[in-house]
């Protein structure tokens, strides 16, 4: 067949990879002029940034596009898993190493912590079984498309089990069941920020993203994160994928309930079949005609996003790792100003990625490259360029207090990325980093589906659309549209 595919995020390579494997004939259109999407980097001054994901997990689901096209993951993209998840630095003082070794991890859980090891295992367990549990059903598999979908054996398994799925209450409150030290509380919840949600309100389903970190692992390719775009990208192109960058496609063309084409610079390319990676809210405002789920779309609530700050450092700090947390004091009210009243708390949990600890190449000798990062309110026209001095000057606050530091003097390259500047890159809309948001327990089944019946021959994969965004579940609906258009037509 031949497929147009828009967008060279990590849901259209994959898919597109997925495709050409299999034969058919792939075109990928992308309006930047290299491939990503958010997975992107820059260089300056000896410095390289990643600029959008820094967190490597579930591994394996990248390895699965290599293993299907013959080729070896380690020869493309060499990573490692990290000895320290990520450490965290607390207001009371407390500084904790989320190591991956047992001993380690117990002896820091025993000396700096109220709770024991074996709190922590029950806590991961748990995670793990709704994990194992919600995977088959809910993250690798579209919507149930018909009735007959509910009696198959992943759908009769879950409908035994539905309660331990955590639904009804709120990641916050399994939380506190769970631990009796606030800091452990939330340090777990700080997990719903990995879909741009509220712990306080997200359902305890997404617990189970704790055991994708803890118990499988984190990891980092040792060529940086874009090396993960960049490698599928140049596997793509060996599989025979056509790639047109610099190309927004302005429409798709639908008749007769179908999706026949596109339309790019004018001219109209038709196609048996059509892949959006693009957010499906832009594509329902912008690309297509009376797009049928356009209201509910508009409706639903924002992700969050992010204000980074991409700082070129001219020395080492030895007691920061590659993730580290410098968290909030009022972890709710930080919620609470960024999904209710759409600003910035005074004290927000500060991000600090630093890929120059395990990519020396990434920094000058004796350099780092740090990207400091917070959660904001997605756009809705409340960003400037005094809101960024006022957010900038409070982060600097927060880490000098933290870090001991006088981190202004030691800046000597810096960039900015906002919510108004990830729309403008990717097309997100208001720059929400990962669709609608999760804040509710309703809201894992308000995600938009794969493909819809309404329009046959187009299918969505990437972030905003089921099961959501991050680069695993942007990996998993790239393999949900390959089985569904090898459903509808092999
Ligand atoms: C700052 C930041 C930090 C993050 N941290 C993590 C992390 O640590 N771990 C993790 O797993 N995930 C993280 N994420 C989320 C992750 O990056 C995304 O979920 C994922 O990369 C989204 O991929 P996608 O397939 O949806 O495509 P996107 O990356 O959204 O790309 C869509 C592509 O479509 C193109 N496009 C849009 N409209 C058109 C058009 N009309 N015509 C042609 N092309 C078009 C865009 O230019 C873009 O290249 C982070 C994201 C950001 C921004």
């Amino acid at each position: 067949m031949k497929v147009g595919v828009i967008g060279a995020g990590i849901g259209g390579l994959a898919v597109a990879l997925r495709l050409a494997a299999k034969g058919h004939h792939v075109t990928v259109y992308e309006k930047n002029s290299k491939p990503g999407g958010k997975i992107s980097e820059f260089r300056v001054n000896g410095y390289r940034f990643d600029t959008g994901p820094s967190l490597f997990t579930l591994p394996e689901l990248t390895k699965e596009l290599f293993d299907i096209c013959g080729e070896s993951i380690d020869e493309w993209i060499p990573y490692e898993s990290l000895p320290t998840n990520c450490k965290y630095f607390f207001p009371d003082g407390t500084v904790f190493n989320f190591y991956q070794d047992k001993e380690q991890l117990t002896e820091e859980i025993n000396t700096k912590t109220k709770d024991s090891i074996e709190d922590l295992q029950k806590r991961l367990d748990k995670s793990e079984e709704v994990y194992n549990l919600s995977a088959p059903v809910f993250l690798f598999r579209p919507f149930a498309r018909k009735l007959s979908d509910f009696n198959t054996p992943p759908y009769k398994k879950i409908a035994k089990k539905l309660f331990k799925l955590d639904f009804f209450r709120t990641m916050n409150q399994a939380n506190k069941k769970d631990f009796s030290d606030e800091n452990l509380i939330q340090l777990f919840n700080r997990y719903a920020t990995y879909n741009g949600s509220d712990p306080h309100k997200a359902p305890a389903t997404l617990n189970m993203i704790a055991h994708l970190e803890n118990n499988i692992g984190a990891y980092f390719p040792l060529k940086g994160m874009y090396s993960i775009a960049d490698s599928l990208y140049r596997l793509a192109l060996l599989k025979g994928v056509e790639f047109c960058f610099d190309s927004p496609v302005s429409r798709i063309i639908t008749e007769n309930k179908k999706a026949t084409g596109i339309t790019i610079h004018n001219r109209k390319e038709l196609y048996d079949v059509v892949v959006s990676d693009v957010d499906v809210r832009y594509v329902a405002n912008n690309m297509i005609e009376n797009y049928p789920l356009k209201k509910r779309l508009n409706k639903g609530e924002p992700s969050s996003s992010a204000m980074i700050f991409y700082w070129g450092i001219n020395r080492t700090f030895d007691n920061l790792e590659l993730h580290n947390i410098l968290f909030s004091g009022d972890y709710k009210d930080e919620f609470r100003k960024i999904f209710k009243e759409k600003t910035v708390s005074k004290d927000p949990t500060v991000y600090i990625f630093i890929s120059s600890k395990l990519v020396k190449e990434d920094a000058p000798v004796g350099c780092e490259n740090w990207f400091v990062m917070i959660n904001v309110p997605s756009n809705s026209g409340q960003y400037n360029k005094e809101m960024t001095a006022r957010i900038r000057k409070r982060i600097i606050a927060k880490i000098n207090q933290e870090l001991d530091t006088d981190i202004e003097k030691y800046i000597e390259e810096e960039k900015i990325a906002c919510p108004v500047a990830i729309e403008a890159a990717t097309n997100s809309v208001d720059g929400a980093l990962y669709g609608i948001s999760s804040n509710s327990m309703f809201s894992a089944f308000l995600r938009h589906p794969n493909s819809l019946k309404k329009i046959r021959n187009l299918y969505f994969t990437g972030g905003s659309v089921h099961p959501g965004g991050g680069i695993p579940l942007c990996l998993a609906n790239a393999k949900i549209v390959d089985d569904l258009i090898a459903e509808d037509y092999e």
